[in-house]
């Protein structure tokens, strides 16, 4: 690690503004920000001319999945990092989702140690809310004094190792996070209205792609997320609805935030850039839940997206091999539900905001960067560009266009559903608390330049600390 770096040249853009100026960087933080460091001395200094310098990216929902004891493990800690940094993520908040289930505290302590032996970004975690077997609620508070970011609950039933909670027991969960006062997370799809969908699905022997979209429309969504909003008001609660994939969703969430309810949101590029053409001509492969929708729906959320009610923008990375993913080509519901988005997520929602809807760059860095890093209590440490903030820098080449391949993934699973899109703005290096974790410039997987473990593990609070 250098002494004092200095990036030069390039145009700064963070949540606050955009200005042209150099970077100065001491002891993994940006020192200064100035109009001209070129008469400083530095032990390293990075040309970043015609380039955009962004804060790191910050992913809140990923499913790197460990521990895993497979033997042939479908992501992990180094290999997911080293797909996030490649598209500019320089911090993940891992989801609870793992082998086992991060519900206690015990649980929790090891996951932290696992970041500190793999890591390769920074990474917070989630901690698990689970129904039946009911979870003992006082466990909630130990998750949350070992460093928790946010607590995270199904309403529809997903996996056998994290079973969904019902509306029983979503209020008494509710009322306790209320009284700890951090972000519950839920994947809000009703659960009977999806059993329904899939019943008659299987009703009408239906396993062609669409089947999987009409199982489980919009409206299972909205019916969900109204639930949760009212919960949420008697509570409380802050409540953070993931992934949202419903235009009406989203207008009673900023219905409900109008009227005071805590509520943040999210959606992904799965539900911005991809629609039910990209469904039917990748089958399996973009199965994911909620399901992808048709053009009329995804031209129905962005207005939310471009008024920012939508905070952040994550991607819900989950590892599922190739193999797998083929068996949805019999039969869909047969394909396991995740994308790989890590690595195109920044460049995806770059493209699909700022290059064809004309988004301010600020709101871009705001929901990729500056909110994530507030809701989950990295901010101002994270998410931002400013004197004290961890150095991590991203730098976009904005004029840049280039195809989405396969041969491009650093993750562990090397393939992804915007495979063939052609993109504008492109990740050309990533700095890590001032440490460039990769550079395009390189070849192939020689690109990476960060060790597993290097990453750190960053508490809840994280952003307030030094
Ligand atoms: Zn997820």
């Amino acid at each position: 690690m250098p002494g004092r770096l200095v990036v030069e040249g390039g145009t700064i853009v963070t949540d606050y503004g955009r200005f042209r100026a150099d970077v100065v960087v001491e002891d993994e933080r940006v020192a200064a920000i100035t109009a001209d460091a070129r008469d400083l001395a530095a032990d390293e200094r990075v040309d970043a001319a015609g380039l955009l310098v962004l804060p790191g990216g910050i992913d809140v929902h990923t499913h790197f999945w460990e521990p895993d004891p497979d033997p042939d493990p479908k992501e992990g800690f180094a290999t997911g990092g080293a797909g996030a940094v490649a598209g500019g993520v320089t911090t993940v908040v891992e989801m609870p989702q793992a082998t086992p289930t991060t519900v206690t505290a015990e649980q929790f302590a090891a996951k932290r140690e696992q970041v500190a032996r793999s890591a390769i970004t920074d990474m917070a975690l989630w901690g698990g809310v689970i129904g039946t077997p009911a979870q003992d609620l006082a466990e909630l508070r130990a998750l949350a004094d070992a460093g928790a970011a946010a607590f995270k609950s199904f309403l529809a039933s997903s996996s056998r190792s994290f079973p969904a909670v019902d509306e029983a027991q979503l209020l008494a969960a509710m009322t306790a996070i209320a009284e700890i006062g951090i972000p519950y997370g839920l994947h809000a799809e009703h659960d009977a209205m999806l059993a329904a969908g899939l019943e008659r699905m299987k009703a009408a022997d239906r396993k062609d792609p669409l089947a999987h979209a009409e199982s489980r429309p919009p409206l299972v969504e909205a019916v969900a997320v109204n639930t949760v909003l009212y919960l949420a008001e008697l509570t409380g609660c802050w409540v953070h609805v993931c992934h949202v994939a419903s235009a009406e969703a989203l207008r009673l969430v900023a219905e409900a935030r109008a009227r005071g309810v805590r509520v943040t949101v999210e959606t992904c590029p799965q539900y911005l850039s991809l629609n039910t053409d990209d469904l039917v001509r990748l089958g399996g492969f973009a199965r994911c839940a909620p399901a992808i929708r048709d053009q009329a729906e995804v031209d129905a959320i962005w207005p939310y997206v471009l008024d920012e009610t939508v905070d952040l923008i994550c991607s819900d990375h989950c590892g599922f091999t190739a193999a797998s993913k083929e068996a949805g080509k019999e039969d869909i519901f047969a394909a396991p539900l995740g994308l790989p988005g890590v690595q195109t997520l920044l460049p995806t929602f770059y493209d699909g905001g700022v290059v064809q809807r004309g988004m301010d760059l600020s709101q871009f860095v705001r929901q990729i960067a500056a909110n994530p890093a507030q809701i989950f209590g990295l901010y101002p440490r994270k998410g931002t560009i400013a004197v004290g903030s961890d150095a991590d820098l991203v730098l976009l080449d904005p004029a840049r266009s280039w195809e989405v391949t396969d041969d491009d993934l650093l993750h562990r699973q090397k393939w992804t559903p915007f495979a063939g899109k052609t993109l504008t703005g492109r990740v050309v290096r990533t700095l890590r608390r001032g440490q460039t974790v990769f550079d395009d410039a390189l070849e192939g997987d020689a690109r990476l330049l960060a060790a597993p473990g290097s990453g750190l593990f960053l508490a809840r609070g994280y952003g307030e600390a030094g």
